[in-house]
C-alpha cells in the first residue's frame, strides 16, 4: 500500500506514483490548438442532424452498439461478433490489456509512442516493456520480437506512430507477426490509418483478411479522421473470443447512443469525410517539407501531425510556439508533436520552426545532417 502522504486512503503504490493526467491546453481565441491531433473541420451536416435526432437521453444505449457493429462488419467482411465498439479505441486498448496481462506479465510497445501505453500496463498491474524507436523514429520490430519472453502477454504496434509519424510497412509487420508466439496478443493500433498515403504501410484490414494470425486485433477510431473526438467512439476488429475477453472487462453501456448514431452517419458521409482527410494529408506533406527546408530533421509524417525532435531543447522550443499562439504538444527531453490543423496555422508553424533552429547547439539531433551551420 502507498505511503503517499497527500492521499487520504490507501492506494496501490504504482497508481499513487502516476502523474495526474494533464490535458492539452485549451486554445485562446486567436491561438491554434494543435496539441491533440484533432480534426480541424466542423462536423458534416448529416452528422449534426443524426445527433439532433437522438434525444432520448433518458434511455440507456444499446449495450453492444449492434447497428454500428453490423455496419463495420459488412465493411471489413467479418461477422458482427468480430467487431467490438468502445468509448474511444483507448478504452478498448485498456480492456484488452486488462484481459491479457496482470501482475508478473509483460506488455511490449515501442517508445516513444502513444502516451497512454505505459499507463495501460501499470493500471493492469503488469510490466510495460519499452523498446526504443530507431534513429529515424520508426518501430524497431526485430528488437520488439527479441524482447518477447514467456511472460509477454501482449504487444502493441502503432502505425503510423504517435507522436513521431512513421508507419510500419506491411512486410515488416508480416515478418514480425511470424515471430510472435501464437498465444500472444498483437494489437495493431491504426488510429491514423485514414491519413496514410504510403502504399507500403501495413493495413490491418489486409492482415485480418489473410486469416493467418488470429492473435492480431486491429484498433481504429472515429476520433481523428472522422472528427468525432468529443463523442468517444472507436472499434476493434478481430477474433470473436478475443473480443469477448475485452467485452468482459469493459464498463457496460459506456458507448452512448449519440456516439453510435454519429459514427453511422459519418460512415454514410464517408466520401465527404475522406475528401477532407485528403486535404489534411496534403497540408501535412506541405508542412513537413517546409519544416525540412528550415533544416529540421522531420521524420516521415503519415498521421495528421508532424514531429520535431527537439531533444533537450524541447521545452524552450515549445515555449516559442506557445508565444506565437500555437499550442503544440511538447514531450520533455524528446520532441514536439504538432497537429495538422487549420491552413492558416501552417505558415506560422514554419516561421517559428525557422526562427528557433539557429538556437539549437551544433550537431543537435533535430538538425538534418546535410545542413551545415
Ligand atoms: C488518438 C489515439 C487513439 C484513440 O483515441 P480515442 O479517442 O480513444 O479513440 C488510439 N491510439 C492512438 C495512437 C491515438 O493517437
Amino acid at each position: 500500500m502507498t505511503d503517499a502522504p497527500d492521499i487520504p486512503i490507501r492506494v496501490r503504490p504504482e497508481i499513487a506514483a502516476l502523474p495526474p493526467y494533464k490535458q492539452g491546453r485549451q486554445a485562446g481565441s486567436d491561438a491554434f490548438k494543435l496539441s491533440s491531433n484533432e480534426n480541424p473541420f466542423d462536423p458534416l451536416p448529416g452528422v449534426v442532424e443524426a445527433l439532433q435526432s437522438t434525444t432520448a437521453v433518458n434511455r440507456y444505449p444499446d449495450a453492444s452498439a449492434a447497428r454500428l457493429r453490423e455496419r463495420l462488419a459488412a465493411r471489413f467482411g467479418v461477422g458482427p461478433d468480430e467487431v467490438h465498439i468502445g468509448a474511444g479505441s483507448v478504452s478498448i486498448l485498456a480492456q484488452l490489456v486488462q484481459a491479457t496481462a496482470g501482475p508478473g506479465d509483460e506488455v511490449i510497445y515501442a517508445w516513444r509512442s502513444f502516451e497512454a501505453y505505459p499507463w495501460l500496463a501499470i493500471v493492469a498491474g503488469a510490466k510495460g516493456v519499452q523498446v526504443p524507436l530507431t534513429e529515424d523514429a520508426r518501430h524497431d520490430l526485430p528488437a520488439m520480437a527479441a524482447a518477447i519472453t514467456d511472460r509477454t502477454r501482449a504487444v502493441i504496434v502503432c502505425s503510423p506512430n504517435n507522436p513521431t509519424g512513421p508507419i510500419v510497412t506491411q512486410a515488416e509487420f508480416d515478418a514480425f507477426v511470424a515471430q510472435v508466439p501464437a498465444d500472444v496478443l498483437v494489437m495493431l493500433d491504426e488510429a491514423y490509418s485514414e491519413f496514410v498515403t504510403d502504399p507500403e504501410a501495413v493495413d490491418g484490414a489486409r492482415v485480418l483478411a489473410s486469416g493467418a494470425h488470429p492473435n492480431v486485433v486491429v484498433l481504429r477510431t472515429f476520433s481523428k479522421a472522422f472528427g468525432l473526438a468529443g463523442l468517444r467512439v472507436g472499434y476493434a476488429i478481430g477474433h470473436r473470443r478475443i473480443l469477448d475477453a475485452a467485452r468482459s472487462t469493459s464498463i457496460p453501456l459506456s458507448v452512448t447512443a449519440q456516439a453510435e448514431v454519429a459514427a453511422i452517419a459519418s460512415l454514410d458521409a464517408e466520401a465527404d469525410l475522406l475528401a477532407r482527410v485528403a486535404e489534411i494529408a496534403e497540408r501535412r506533406d506541405r508542412l513537413a517539407d517546409a519544416l525540412r527546408e528550415t533544416g529540421w530533421r522531420v521524420p516521415a509524417a503519415q498521421g495528421n501531425f508532424v514531429w520535431l525532435p527537439a531533444g533537450d531543447e524541447t521545452l524552450s522550443v515549445g515555449q516559442a510556439f506557445d508565444d506565437a499562439g500555437l499550442i503544440v504538444r511538447p514531450f520533455a527531453g524528446d520532441g514536439i508533436r504538432i497537429s495538422v490543423g487549420e491552413e492558416a496555422a501552417v505558415q506560422r508553424i514554419v516561421a517559428v520552426a525557422a526562427s528557433v533552429i539557429d538556437d539549437l547547439p551544433a550537431g543537435h539531433r533535430g538538425i538534418q545532417a546535410s545542413v551545415t551551420r
